[in-house]
């Protein structure tokens, strides 16, 4: 309730900027991170201006350095992921260049162990354990989706789950319109996790000069919670959006042609709408543009209104991603 309250005054939309360690095989000292504050403040310079022209400063709601952990970021946005078991819309956004540590942040690494889950994992184990807990009180049925958006094409499911905690169980499946959707039954956290890593594999991967296996495609996975309160027999609605997005590397960098300019240029061009969508609503403009995009369009109803809405910028600290840095940072600070 209070941290409802607090965000209420606080707007909808906030932006934390995360920071990924430098990984054997980078330079050590090559950093351009200058100072990271308490408050959300960040500084980079500019390794090639010296002085105070090289030095850029940020202020996003928070800021996680190379050595928060897993635990330390879910912990913070944990009370966010709740609300929608009260009926909140919830997206989360991670945005970065490729090789930032946008899927380490929503996922985690391939080699995932426990402490390693990402914010998805973290999340669905979270929802499943206070619904069972609250589970006297209301009655939750929660289906869970992930779709990947690739080239403005119609989306992709990867899979949908139907999850019950409570006693009724409806075979309608509400959410987004997607076609081939198929259905598997999940009884346990575990199943939902390998199902997730299934529709992980399943997200088209493809090289580019930057990484090996940089994703070219939005992934979203959904998670639609229906309750019932029991005592008062009032129904509520929520709805909690994890997205994984492409990566927001210019063309010149990728040194790409063909149909990897295309694919860039579907990229750049849903960012820059769902930048344009967040924007509008910080902005709290009467109109929204949503229709830019295949991704603005499909969280259409989950942005806006009473949703919350938090992005990652993910930065990888390398002084060689200086201007990638730089305009994921300036994306961020324009939407916060
Ligand atoms: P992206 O999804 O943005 O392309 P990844 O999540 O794949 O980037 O991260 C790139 C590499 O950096 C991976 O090897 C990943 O495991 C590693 N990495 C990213 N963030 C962290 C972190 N916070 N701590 C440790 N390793 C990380
Ligand atoms: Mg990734």
């Amino acid at each position: 309730k209070l941290y409802n309250e607090v965000q209420e005054l606080k707007g909808n939309i906030r932006v934390y900027c995360r920071i990924r360690p430098l990984l054997s095989g980078e330079d050590t000292k090559s950093t351009v991170i200058d100072y990271i504050g308490e408050n959300g403040e960040l500084a980079i310079v500019n390794p090639s201006k010296q002085g105070k022209d090289g030095q850029k400063m940020f202020k996003f709601d928070r800021v996680f350095g190379p050595a928060a952990t897993q635990e330390e970021v879910f912990s913070d946005i944990q009370p966010l992921v709740r609300s929608v078991l009260d009926g909140y819309n919830v997206c989360i956004f991670a945005y970065g260049q490729t090789g930032s540590g946008k899927t380490y942040t929503m996922s985690g690494p391939d080699s995932l162990s426990k402490e390693e889950w990402g914010v998805n994992y973290r999340a669905l184990n979270d929802l499943f354990h206070i619904s069972r807990s609250r589970r006297s009180a209301v009655e939750y049925e929660v289906d869970v989706q992930m779709i990947e958006i690739y080239n403005e094409q119609v989306p992709n499911c990867l899979f949908f789950n139907k999850l019950t905690f409570g006693i009724v169980s409806r075979s309608q499946a509400s959410g987004l319109a997607i076609p081939d959707v198929s259905m598997h039954s999940v009884d346990s956290t575990s199943n939902v996790l390998e199902l997730m890593q299934r529709g992980q594999a399943n997200r088209a991967i493809s090289a580019t000069a930057l990484n090996q296996s940089s994703s070219r495609s939005h992934s979203v996975v959904t998670v639609h919670v229906r309750g019932i309160d029991l005592k008062a027999g009032t129904p509520l609605f929520g709805s909690l959006h994890l997205i994984d997005l492409a990566g927001s590397e210019r063309v010149e960098r990728s040194e790409v042609t063909g149909d990897r300019l295309k694919e860039t240029q579907h990229i750049n061009k849903s960012l820059s709408a769902l930048g344009d969508v967040i924007f509008a609503l910080s902005q709290k403009s009467v109109h929204v543009p949503y229709r830019n995009s295949k991704l603005t369009q499909v969280l259409q109803s989950s942005l806006g209104g009473h949703a919350k809405t938090l992005m990652f910028v993910q930065i990888n600290p390398d002084v060689k991603s200086y201007s990638e840095s730089l305009s994921a940072l300036k994306f961020a600070e324009r939407v916060s």
